[in-house]
């Protein structure tokens, strides 16, 4: 059965203003499961007007704290309750493996509204008493209207990183997910109606990017803040659009995480974390392992266990809950990830592991025998595919790490306390991991440096993107 997503405008799941619409394909069957309304710039700017009008002359902006974080954790509830629809949603849509969306994308997204709710009521604003008997505080009011545009790995949690924060401080979102997955933003919308979030509060736009509705919402003057979730160059052009009307971004973009691995470690730990790092969600994570340094007097002992790890990951259909690798979530991608295997061979490396799997899959891969400067080193592949390289000491291992265009994160595996200190202050990332991976405190900065990213969110880091801090100052 094919189902039906429309975009969300004002309180309303409504088609495009022309009619148009779109198959959202599952990757794992190779069909089509979904038709979705297709977004035009005037669907643009009918959700922007929508946003626009519930910031300036609606509720939610004027709401308390308190009174927002009820229906925020009323959402939450919501969420948990129609979990499984969601993570078969997700799963259907890009084919992130069940027990994924299950077990984490979905707990994830409730706990975003649950966390952002929270901070937002208990978050203090800072006083500054001033001897003439002048006072001055900050105010931390609502930005306006956000959009937040949103990628297809990590669909409903990505969503929900911007949307969260958004609405706890008071702010109208026009989201627009990924073409590539769009149901879950749908559900979401639906889901925030029946929470009581006012019409208009949340709206939701589907379609593509460049020329189309994503690229409207980025030159709308009607439009306050801009958080984008992508890749490194759609920033660029993000960033571009933005500059004409100064609409201030958060960027959160692509990755080429160095995950180091020296001698002294507990090597049992950190082939176990080291096969999440890169094969979680299929590889598909800004944040995913991909370049893995392993110090000499450990490497073939590290790689032979690796290998051996991945090649016992199950491979299949994502909607079985023992499936670990679905497949990845478009043929458009299965071909850039495949032909980063064959660019490594052509460049005299060796595949020790995986390859080619069926249909859209591409088995757990492991890369040896690459340079640092080749391409599969340096570009995002964005596939289950890792490339392991030797190193001999601390200072080449951070020169190697820090040798891309990107700072996303990095993680490194020592019982050295003093070395893993250290490495960490040479990294130039956003999120350094020692002796785990992806272990979260959505109070912590997240971002990333370089290419990776502009700017950070978590905590009172979305506080300051996402309200306009004003000083107030009184002659008292
Ligand atoms: P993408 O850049 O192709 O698309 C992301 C979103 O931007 C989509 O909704 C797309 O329609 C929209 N878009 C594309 N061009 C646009 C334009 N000109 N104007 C406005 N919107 C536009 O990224 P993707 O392939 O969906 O996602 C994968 C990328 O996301 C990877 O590079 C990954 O590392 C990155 N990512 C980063 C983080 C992070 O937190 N740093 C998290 C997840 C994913």
């Amino acid at each position: 059965m094919v189902e039906s997503f429309g975009h969300v405008i004002d309180g309303q799941e409504v088609p495009s203003a022309d009619g148009s619409t779109f198959q959202s394909v599952d990757p794992w069957e190779r069909e089509p499961w979904a038709t979705v309304a297709l977004g035009s710039p005037a669907d643009a700017d009918r959700a922007t007007a929508a946003a626009r009008n519930a910031f300036d002359s609606g509720p939610w902006p004027r709401m308390s704290y308190a009174e927002r974080a009820g229906i925020l954790h009323r959402l939450a509830d919501l969420i948990e309750a129609g979990g499984e629809r969601l993570a078969l949603t997700d799963t259907t849509d890009m084919g992130k493996p069940i027990a994924e969306t299950r077990g984490h994308d979905v707990p994830r997204s409730a706990q975003n509204f649950r966390f952002f709710a929270d901070h937002s009521t208990v978050t203090a604003a800072e006083r500054f008493p001033m001897a003439s008997g002048f006072h001055a505080y900050t105010e931390y009011g609502p930005a306006g209207v956000v959009a937040a545009i949103a990628p297809w790995n990590f669909p409903l949690m990505m969503e929900t990183w911007k949307v969260a924060p958004a609405l706890a401080w008071g702010n109208t979102v026009v989201l627009k997910p990924a073409e590539q997955s769009p149901a879950s933003a749908t559900l979401l919308a639906r889901l925030a109606l029946e929470a009581g979030v006012p019409p208009g509060v949340l709206n939701v736009v589907h379609g593509y990017g460049p020329g189309s509705v994503g690229q409207a919402l980025t030159e709308s003057p009607a439009v306050d803040r801009i958080t984008f979730t992508g890749e490194s160059n759609t920033g660029r052009a993000i960033s571009a659009a933005a500059a004409r009307n100064l609409t201030p971004l958060s960027l959160e973009m692509g990755g080429k995480g160095a995950n180091i691995v020296f001698a002294d470690a507990d090597l049992e730990q950190a082939v176990s974390w080291s096969i999440k790092a890169i094969y979680t969600n299929n590889g598909q994570v800004c944040l995913a392992g991909s370049r893995l340094y392993v110090q000499r007097d450990v490497y073939r002992q590290f790689v032979e266990r690796f290998c051996a790890a991945a090649e016992a990951l199950v491979v299949g259909d994502p909607k079985e809950a023992t499936t670990q690798i679905g497949p990845l979530a478009s043929e458009e991608h299965h071909e850039k990830v495949t032909g980063y295997l064959d660019l490594a061979v052509r460049d005299g490396a060796r595949i020790l592991s995986g390859g080619r799997g069926e249909g859209w899959t591409v088995l757990p891969t492991v890369i040896a025998g690459a340079g640092q400067r080749d391409r599969v080193t340096q570009e995002e592949i964005f596939g289950p595919v890792v490339v392991i390289l030797p190193f001999d000491d601390e200072d080449e291992a951070v020169r190697a790490a820090n040798d891309t265009p990107y700072g996303l994160n990095a993680m490194l595996f020592t019982t050295d306390l003093s070395r893993a200190h250290r490495v960490s202050r040479a990294l130039r990332v956003g999120t350094v991991w020692t002796n785990c991976f992806f272990v979260r405190d959505l109070r912590a900065p997240f971002g990333g440096a370089k290419n990776s990213g502009v700017g950070r969110e978590g905590g009172n880091f979305s506080r300051e993107f996402f309200t306009e801090p004003k000083a107030v100052v009184m002659n008292i």
